[in-house]
């Protein structure tokens, strides 16, 4: 699809169009795009939505007709629905750095925040005795982990203290409990220092809990690698794993025999079959579970995982650069001084995979570009945001989204 570009923008469009052509053409990642299903849409919202891998329709037919319709019950072990959650978790585990047996995939990320928080809580000792009784939250959190850390807060006697990342090792003492962060700040964009503020919040004696919910499948993200105590993420965004697609929680290994999980379900007993009166833990991740899995979205998610067969997160993390500076570069040049900031750092060791620009009347703006398509989104109170999935975004993709984004400001 060509879109007529304003006379400001025709003589550069030309040379960058160029450019991207190259860029393209030496794009490792380019077949890729064949994965999935997609249309003439510049689709820049996979922050929010990931695309449809061409290979989930034809599994969850099969899920639903064959194991479902004729197996019946017998899918439970024959279809290996029983160990979804544990099995989808070991491969969801390279992609943040983890060696299998400690990520299980199952619930909301709401949900796995509660979890994961709670058991934080809980590591760090009764506070009467450890003197420990604060959580800290990142104040420019997504709502739902504010919302959930203040509950989390309530139950265990804590009180909560909303500080921004830069802050926390400023505030960080002994009577941290908890620490709960964004890895990549869903409105900016900005990427947060996961290794040092690990570091720090250790070093305290308190415990970290991070949300991946845009950074995996998007970036590097090493979990092992940096000693993090819990994490959560959904799978919905870069992990294209469908609307509402269960979230996953990890927890070191070292922690799992601690993790004194607040909603313990029969799927996290120790002997789920046993129908016992008492509850006993399951060891290793399984104790991250709480009910019966949703085995439908569960295994369109996994089918969705096989676009990753083959592919390093450390390639992606290059194209994702690569993408977001060749945006700012073409909006820089085609978009008219003043209209947008840009509120995404420059530096890449600060950005995640998205950029986001203050706009005035971002609302309106983006129901425009959304009509000439090109479709990000726009989050209150003027924010414009444009994700970048290395996987099926291309740069003649960004090239096109900046032109129309200068059209519809011109
Ligand atoms: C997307 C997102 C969520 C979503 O939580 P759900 O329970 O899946 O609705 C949570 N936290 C962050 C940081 C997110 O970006």
């Amino acid at each position: 699809m060509s879109e007529p570009a304003s006379e400001l923008v025709s003589g550069l469009a030309a040379e960058f169009a160029v450019r991207a052509e190259k860029l393209d053409a030496v794009d490792e990642l380019r077949g890729k795009r064949d994965a999935f299903v997609l249309d003439d849409v510049t689709y820049l919202d996979g922050n929010s939505l990931g695309a449809l891998p061409s290979v989930v329709p034809g599994r969850v037919e099969d899920v639903v007709r064959r194991q479902w319709g004729e197996l019946r019950i017998r899918s439970w072990e024959e279809s290996g629905w029983w160990t979804a959650p544990e099995r989808i978790g070991d491969r969801i585990a390279p992609l943040v750095g983890a060696a299998p047996g400690q990520v299980v995939v199952g619930d909301s990320t709401s949900v796995n925040v509660f979890k994961a928080l709670v058991g934080a809580v809980r590591m760090a000792g009764d506070a009467d005795r450890s003197g420990r009784d604060e959580i800290l939250v990142d104040a420019t959190t997504f709502p739902t982990d504010g919302y959930i850390a203040e509950s989390a807060a309530r139950m265990t006697g804590c009180t909560l203290r909303p500080v921004a990342p830069a802050e926390v090792p400023g505030v960080l003492g002994d009577r941290t409990a908890a620490v709960l962060l964004n890895h990549v700040d869903y409105r900016t964009g900005r990427l947060h220092d996961l290794p040092a503020l690990t570091a720090t919040v250790h070093e305290a004696g308190a415990y970290v809990v991070w949300d991946l919910c845009h950074s995996a499948g998007a970036l590097p993200v090493g979990l092992d690698e940096h000693g993090v105590d819990l994490a959560v993420g959904c799978t919905y965004k870069y992990l294209n794993g469908g609307p509402g697609s269960p979230a996953y929680l990890y927890v070191r290994r070292e922690l799992q025999d601690r993790f004194d999980s607040p909603l313990p379900g029969w799927n996290s007993h120790a002997e789920p079959f046993g129908m016992r009166g008492d509850y006993q833990p399951a060891s290793g991740a399984p104790r991250g579970r709480v009910g019966t899995p949703d085995i439908l979205s569960m295994l369109a998610l996994e089918a969705a995982l096989e676009v990753w067969d083959g592919v390093p997160v450390e390639a992606v993390r290059a194209k994702s650069l690569a993408l977001t500076d060749f945006f700012l570069e073409c909006v820089t040049a085609y978009v008219p001084e003043g209209r947008v900031e840009c509120l995404t750092p420059v530096a890449h060791e600060e950005r995640g995979s998205q950029i986001a620009l203050r706009c005035h009347d971002a609302g309106d703006v983006m129901k425009r570009l959304i009509e000439r398509g090109v479709v990000g989104d726009f989050r209150a109170p003027d924010v414009l945001r444009f994700g970048f999935t290395p996987l099926y975004v291309g740069f003649a993709d960004v090239e096109r989204a900046a032109r129309v984004l200068a059209r519809t400001l011109g």
